[in-house]
């Protein structure tokens, strides 16, 4: 029996043989993903939050009082690479729910919500204390009926479970506290405060929700400290005796998104080695690299 033609069975079949048969495409005309991470990266680096230099709510509780001296400073960064990944899907996050309140807001035809307001928690009279600047900053979201600040927080797993058991620690908590001051000082009334743990990995009924009454006294404490870490940077003059910069403590937790973190150095003016806990030193330099 003759063999019958390649193309016996029509030409769509013999063009899917050709496909199969061919070899993959040389790596010259394949994308080049390899790109895709500096690209994140370089994108990430130019955006606003990135290269802001003022101090804003988010940084002013930051439990490490060396990094907030650092901060003041506006000290030079050891340039490490830090990978924006994390941050990237928190500003993703925050703008689709920005999304979700706008559409709320006209279905009911009136502006309940205020979404990524900019406020200014000092006032003229905080600024007396000689503040490094006005903290401004954007809330998330303020719901006027109810007086609630709440501020989206895109967590771990690892971090959600912790939030979940604890409190959600000074730095966020005076965050949400200077948010409400904010709003006080713009003339709304604000009632309580929140914080709203979403989680990254896994799905919404895993979302965990902090609150409580909005106390103007933990703003202000804040305020209080940043200035005496001000006072204090004027009175040992570290950019003159870089020796110094050890007398400011250190606290855990905070290391890993630090853009002083240097790990192992000696040298806290070209960058500071991380929280060593004298409990247990090994332990807390695996965190830093872990
Ligand atoms: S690396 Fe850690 S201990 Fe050092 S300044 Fe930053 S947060 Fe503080």
């Amino acid at each position: 029996m003759p063999r019958p033609p390649d193309n016996a069975d029509g030409p769509a079949l013999g063009r899917a043989a050709a496909i199969i048969d061919s070899p993959p495409p040389s790596a010259e005309v394949m994308p080049n993903v390899t790109d895709l991470p500096s690209l994140i990266k370089r994108h990430a680096a130019a955006a606003p939050r990135s290269q802001q230099i003022d101090m804003g709510p988010s940084e002013a509780g930051e439990p490490c009082t060396r990094r907030l001296a650092y901060k003041i400073l506006d000290w030079h960064k050891p340039g490490r690479d830090l990978d924006p990944w994390a941050a990237v899907q928190g500003v993703a996050v925050h703008t689709w729910l920005a999304e979700v309140f706008r559409a709320e807001n006209q279905r009911l035809g009136r502006d309940r919500y205020l979404i990524e307001q900019r406020v200014t928690p000092v006032t003229d009279a905080d600024a007396q204390l000689g503040l490094p600047g006005w903290l401004t900053g954007s809330c998330d979201l303020f719901d006027r009926d109810t007086g609630l600040v709440t501020d989206w927080k895109l967590t771990s797993p690892e971090r959600l479970g912790h939030y979940t058991a604890e409190d959600p620690g000074r730095k966020y908590r005076t965050q949400a506290h200077l948010y409400g001051r904010g709003l006080v000082n713009a003339g709304e009334h604000v009632k309580d405060v929140s914080i709203v743990f979403l989680p990254r990995a896994t799905y919404l009924d895993g979302l965990h929700v902090w609150s409580e009454p909005y106390n103007p006294a933990i703003a202000e404490a804040a305020f209080k400290r940043l200035a005496a870490i001000r006072d204090t940077l004027a009175a040992l003059d570290p950019e003159k005796y870089p020796g110094r910069w050890g007398f400011f403590p250190t606290a855990p937790g905070s290391c890993r998104h630090c853009p002083w973190l240097k790990p192992g150095s000696r040298y806290l003016a070209r960058g500071c080695p991380g929280h060593l806990d004298p409990a247990s030193p090994a332990e807390s330099i695996d965190s830093l690299i872990a």
